[in-house]
């Protein structure tokens, strides 16, 4: 597992306000994740991690590939696309 790190600000939980609505990171599984086997350790594939005020970009798009949905998140912003996280 990851530790959070918002895909759209890249904010992580060390950095963040403790009484802001960001300290609350949410961890997005979008149509191609998978559940990882009992005793697997490591980042689910298809999951991603947005902080509290962007994870509705991620949940309005969980319909979609987490491929897809950060590409659309991208433009949506109006930024290039990223490649995902390994
Ligand atoms: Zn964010």
């Amino acid at each position: 597992m990851l530790p959070p790190c918002c895909h759209v600000c890249h904010l992580e939980p060390d950095q963040s306000p403790s009484d802001g609505a960001r300290s609350d990171f949410v961890l997005v599984y979008f149509a191609d994740a998978v559940n990882p086997p009992p005793g697997w350790v490591g980042h689910p594939a298809g999951a991603v991690w947005f902080c509290g005020e962007h994870a509705p970009l991620g949940a309005d798009r969980k319909h979609l590939t987490s491929h897809s949905a950060l590409r659309e998140i991208d433009a949506a912003l109006g930024r290039l696309p990223r490649r995902l996280r390994p």
